[in-house]
């Protein structure tokens, strides 16, 4: 029982890189009111005012310090419940990162007010029309007089410690907004309404009188009365006008009424106007509503088994195994359906590039309103309503990129990773560098839920799980309807070359076949993994290749926009067209990257529509969408691309896919490239004949004869499988390993190359030369100024201690960055690394 005449205090999370949780004494007041997962207002440090998270509340006074008191509670409910506490601790313990780090990557940013945070006045109120306390007055003509106004700067001019509170209230009486970045407000989407003013309602004759009136003395009136009228269905209903009507649906497409008109009528007394809050998110009547789509013989079976794996066989987690274009959706959508009909609710992950209006809108027929999307592209506040609407009631079902794993369920019953192969399921940067599958896995077990993974391609790392029974495994290998898997054609690059048969990077096979396709107006998806022009220029007389100024790598040639830009800093140059060393006019561009073969196409098929998709093209909010919905009403012949088109995209008329080049994918110097290679290889080819239609896929290479292509070309994912599980148990790699990576950085080479050797001799003391390696070189050794070296720790997956492993490391890293020398040397620790 608590003894209320103790202090109480609340360890919070500060938003921060901090090793440790702080505490705060909670102030008399608001004893009553905290909880743990509710978002308070601290200072900390000398200028700082952040929002933290309670982690936990104790009547334990810290040893060494007077804590400061909690400043405010911005929350009646928390933000964060246990589970995602529990499930926030185990990744920032897991994955070697700080529980601030994991609240700044899971809390959706208009949830934090920071000393960041700005502060403006909501466009078109009129302050002078609140009641407001002498405070609040001198606060919004502050604010007024700036325009937009930091946190900081405000707290200074006012001086006021309860100054959060009231911005609050201010915010809360819609008069002003704060937000984090300038561009995104943190405003609810609002509406402007009119309805008819009471006392119309009561007398329809004189109603009746004011209409007659206004037909002859103000005709644009009349004009949006009627209207309004008719839109609201009064005269069906009169309760309806309660809901009023949208300002701009009345005058929005009707040149006999002018916002004026409305404005008069509202003058008058016969409307009202009022705003409601709306969502951002359109809403879909529940009566258009489609029905589960019946699944076929085969699905049905697949259904059927993977319920035995959850139920019968007890296993939390499953495999689903199935072939693309066999209809992995339609089995996902009935088991969502069973998971809310048991009144629980469902997560369904898609990586980044997969979720697309495509699948958004498949589902959002089924399942309406009940399904929120939770996306990167999204706004800050479209996040905010998902966060809010999740723990409403108001979302049992989201569908999702990773960063959806935080969101704060309370009740999953069901949890499916799509694409459970994906690499960019990984977070690379910054911190929690976690694996959204990882933590699914993690999440479900918070939740006893059951966790379905998906792949036509899986993880070798997932397949092998399910080999060793530990997961519930169920295969589909047969495509849905008459569609069947696309034939497979090797191209030898090499062999064209030498017979002069090579049109620019196409060999014959893929040049004539585009041309029949272009003949019998079908569509094609040419793949090739490297955007920009070419990968690099280079002076045929002197040798000189233009490298970035920050990083140790060339600059790619972007030709279309004149450029020279860094894939890794994103640092960009003019490009000239001669050598900036001797001078020479002769710079040559060497590789082949899409914008060449775009080029290219538009030389060879010169009637033919062409396209490209890759982060160049798509970096404007819709400009992705816009590129698939012109393929999608073939406005676009050929779509050439990266790998963002080989995910879950479905076009029927798509009959020939081509790789330009894929030696760069099997050569590449990485344990995971052979099955990263059969995967993208895989997940591209299923673009190709996903309906009645025959597809086709031409893969060119200069090694045809590479065990990758064939098994690509023979679909013999589990003949890949074994020979690479082989590798990895001889060579100590994953699934037969844990690693960890860590990446020494400074901005000095032997700095970096010191430290790094260090640090390994350091870990090696207690984990032994066998388990850790290094430091390496790594193929790009300087990025954004920083030289970098790599260190790789290996751990058997049994009779080793893991956290502790990771205890050491920490205690190791720490002890190099006390040294003198290297205060200034960063190491980076990724647990898993992707
Ligand atoms: P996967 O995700 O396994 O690659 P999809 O779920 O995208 O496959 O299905 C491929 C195509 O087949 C889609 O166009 C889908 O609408 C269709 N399809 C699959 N199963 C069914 C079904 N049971 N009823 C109707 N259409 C289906
Ligand atoms: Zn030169
Ligand atoms: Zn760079």
């Amino acid at each position: 029982m608590g003894n209320h005449t103790q202090a109480l205090y609340a360890d919070v999370i500060i938003p921060l890189p901090l090793p440790q949780l702080y505490t705060y004494q909670v102030p008399e007041e608001q004893r009553a009111r905290l909880q743990a997962g509710c978002r308070v207002v601290v200072s900390f440090g000398k200028q700082k005012t952040l929002t933290a998270i309670v982690h936990h509340l104790h009547h334990k006074a810290p040893e060494h310090y007077t804590p400061k008191p909690i400043l405010e509670v911005l929350d009646d409910t928390p933000t964060v419940n246990e589970l995602q506490l529990s499930l926030f601790s185990w990744m920032a313990d897991y994955y070697m990162c700080t529980p601030g780090e994991v609240i700044q990557a899971a809390l959706p940013s208009a949830l934090k007010i920071s000393t960041q945070s700005f502060i403006s006045l909501v466009p078109g109120v009129r302050p002078e029309s609140h009641s407001l306390s002498e405070e609040e007055h001198r606060i919004v003509k502050l604010v007024q007089e700036h325009g937009t106004l930091q946190y900081e700067e405000l707290s200074r001019k006012v001086r006021n410690g309860r100054l959060y509170s009231l911005l609050k209230e201010l915010q809360d009486k819609g008069l002003i907004d704060i937000f984090e970045k300038a561009k995104e407000r943190y405003t609810p989407k609002r509406q402007r309404k009119v309805r008819l003013a009471e006392r119309w309602l009561n007398d329809k004759e004189a109603l009746n009188d004011l209409l007659v009136s206004l037909e002859k003395k103000a005709p644009q009136q009349w004009y949006a009365l009627l209207k309004y009228i008719e839109t609201s269905g009064i005269l069906r209903d009169w309760t309806r006008n309660q809901a009023g009507v949208e300002k701009q649906a009345l005058h929005a497409n009707d040149a006999r009424i002018k916002p004026a008109a409305i404005q008069a009528l509202v003058k008058k007394g016969v409307f009202e106007e009022f705003e409601v809050e709306v969502s951002r998110f359109a809403a879909i009547d529940p009566h258009k509503l489609q029905p589960l789509p019946a699944l076929s013989p085969a699905q049905q079976e697949a259904f059927r088994q993977i319920m035995h794996a959850f139920f019968e066989e007890k296993k939390d987690i499953a495999l689903l195994h199935g072939v693309t274009g066999s209809g992995k959706t339609e089995i996902y959508i009935h088991f969502i359906q069973q998971a809310l009909d048991s009144g629980s609710q469902v997560l369904y992950l898609l990586p980044e590039i997969a979720l697309t209006t495509q699948i958004v809108q498949r589902l959002r027929k089924i399942f309406g309103d009940k399904m929120g999307v939770y996306h990167s592209r999204f706004s800050d506040n479209e996040r905010v309503e998902v966060w809010r609407g999740v723990q409403s009631g108001r979302f049992s079902f989201v569908v999702g990129v990773r960063s959806a794993v935080f969101l704060p369920f309370d009740n999953l019953s069901l949890i499916i990773v799509d694409e459970e192969h994906e690499a960019s399921y990984k977070q690379h940067e910054p911190a929690p560098r976690y694996h959204a599958r990882d933590v699914a896995m993690m999440l479900g077990k918070l939740h006893y839920a059951k966790v379905l993974l998906g792949s036509a391609t899986p993880a070798l790392e997932t397949f092998y799980h399910a080999q060793q029974g530990r997961y519930g495994y169920v295969s589909l290998q047969q495509r849905y309807g008459n569609a069947r898997l696309p034939r497979v054609i090797i191209s030898d690059l090499r062999a064209a070359q030498k017979k002069n048969r090579l049109r620019y990077s196409f060999a014959p096979e893929l040049y004539e076949a585009i041309h029949r396709r272009l003949e019998r107006q079908e569509q094609v998806i040419l793949f090739q993994n490297r955007r920009g022009y070419a990968p690099y220029l280079c002076c045929e007389d002197c040798g000189w290749i233009p490298k970035c100024r920050f990083c140790n790598v060339s600059l790619t040639y972007h030709m279309h926009e004149r450029l020279l830009r860094c894939h890794y800093c994103g640092h960009q140059q003019g490009a000239k067209g001669t050598c900036r060393a001797c001078g020479s006019s002769r710079v040559k561009n060497v590789g082949i990257g899409t914008e060449k073969i775009e080029d290219e196409l538009k030389l060879l098929f010169p009637e033919a529509r062409v396209a490209r998709m890759d982060l160049d093209t798509t970096r404007g909010k819709d400009a992705y969408q816009k590129l698939i919905d012109r393929f999608e009403a073939h406005d676009i012949d050929i779509l050439v691309g990266t790998q963002m088109l080989t995910k879950g995209l479905d076009f029927e008329k798509v009959t020939l896919v081509g790789i330009v080049d894929a030696d760069q994918l099997l050569y590449f110097p990485d344990f995971r490239a052979h099955e990263r290679a059969y995967q993208l290889l895989t997940q591209v080819s299923g673009r190709a004949g996903r309906k009645e239609a025959a597809g086709e896929v031409i893969i060119q290479s200069r090694h045809p004869e590479h065990p990758v292509l064939l098994d690509v070309q023979q679909q013999a994912y589990e003949q890949l499988v074994n020979r690479e599980l082989q590798e990895r148990r001889t060579y100590n790699y994953p699934p037969f390993v844990r690693l960890i990576g860590l990446q020494v950085k400074h901005t000095k080479e032997e700095l970096a190359h010191a430290a790094a050797h260090d640090l390994v001799e350091l870990l090696q003391k207690k984990l032994g030369k066998a388990r850790v390696l290094g430091p390496d070189v790594p193929l790009v050794d300087k990025v954004r100024n920083y030289y970098l070296r790599n260190i790789l720790v290996k751990i058997e997956r049994q009779g080793i201690n893991l956290s502790a492993v990771k205890k050491y490391i920490a205690y190791c890293i720490q002890q190099l960055t006390l040294q003198k020398d290297y205060r200034r040397v960063v190491v980076v620790v990724d647990v898993d690394p992707a």
